[in-house]
């Protein structure tokens, strides 16, 4: 029989059972460290690699499911969005999360949109952030109220969202925030594609152009032994013949500073893809060595 994580949905309500669940474990002499995993729920296993890892790191365990209103455009998919909080919770059961927190907007934003924000600075500017302005401070300043209302020693973030992380891990160092960071590599169906909640949306020809994007990475991945300009272009070579595919941004940047490489750039590095497949916007990444 799974014990069924508890599911919360008011901030003074998490705080409480979270202490009392410390001091529970404390009390007999064992560590109880707490472990954050954000998510915005529709849950696969992609977020479910993240919270074994999680259970794996830690005792008490809290899965934030929440669909952040401030990190999405006027025009784009947040009244859509997969909501499946029931099989979500069977899945965390099975996990072995603790809590499930999953406010209301109201609760989180009781004024409506916070008035302070946390700002993302010019990196939030590009990419993804340059297709979806705003959605990097919306997305930071919830991944922040959520750091303050749970106060976990780990928060485990996953690589499908490269720049999510290189601007989560910067908000930490910059707002000198006790916790740290975990990341999960990316899981991917055996074709390649990544999981993502926004699969659901693909028809069956979406899902077959939607494989180009892993596949185009894995190309540059190869083809990175000749220098930045070969990878762009056997990505670009193996994204391009899709007609289904509306390429965004493809881009290899540094790792430390998240902009963009010269072509004759030799080391670490990562490419960024995103795409619009039939109607769903898509993203991947990859990292390269060039040697
Ligand atoms: P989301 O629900 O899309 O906001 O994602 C919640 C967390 O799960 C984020 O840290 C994502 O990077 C992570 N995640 C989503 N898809 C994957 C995947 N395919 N592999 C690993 N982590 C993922």
């Amino acid at each position: 029989m799974l014990t069924k994580p508890e599911v919360i949905d008011t901030i003074d309500e998490l705080r409480s059972r979270l202490c009392l669940k410390r001091q529970n474990i404390a009390s007999t002499g064992a560590e109880a460290r707490v472990v954050l995993v954000p998510t915005m729920g529709a849950l696969h296993d992609g977020h479910r690699a993240l919270v074994r890892r999680a259970v794996a790191l830690g005792e008490i365990v809290v899965v934030s499911i929440f669909v952040n209103p401030l990190q999405f455009g006027v025009n784009e998919d947040l009244d859509t969005y997969p909501r499946t909080l029931d099989a979500d919770v069977t899945a965390l059961a099975e996990e072995g999360a603790t809590f499930v927190f999953a406010p209301t907007a109201r609760e989180m934003y009781p004024d409506g949109a916070s008035s302070t924000r946390v700002t993302a600075g010019a990196i939030g500017g590009l990419y993804e952030g340059a297709a979806r302005p705003g959605h990097f401070d919306g997305m930071l300043t919830v991944v922040n109220k959520l750091f303050n209302i749970v106060e976990p020693d780990l928060a485990v973030f996953g690589q499908k969202d490269a720049q999510q992380v290189f601007l989560v891990e910067r908000m930490i160092a910059d707002l000198n925030l006790r916790v740290s960071l975990e990341v999960v590599p990316t899981v991917r169906e055996t074709s390649g594609l990544a999981l993502s909640s926004r699969n659901h949306n693909l028809d069956e020809p979406a899902r077959a152009a939607a494989r180009s994007l892993s596949a185009g990475l894995a190309a540059a991945a190869s083809a990175a032994l000749k220098g930045v300009p070969a990878a762009i272009v056997a990505a670009h070579a193996v994204i391009g013949a899709q007609t289904l595919v509306k390429l965004d941004y493809l881009v290899v940047v540094h790792p430390h500073t998240y902009l963009p490489v010269a072509d004759d750039y030799r080391g670490p590095a990562r490419m960024l893809v995103a795409a619009v497949v039939g109607s769903t916007r898509l993203i991947d990444n990859i990292s390269l060595d060039i040697p």
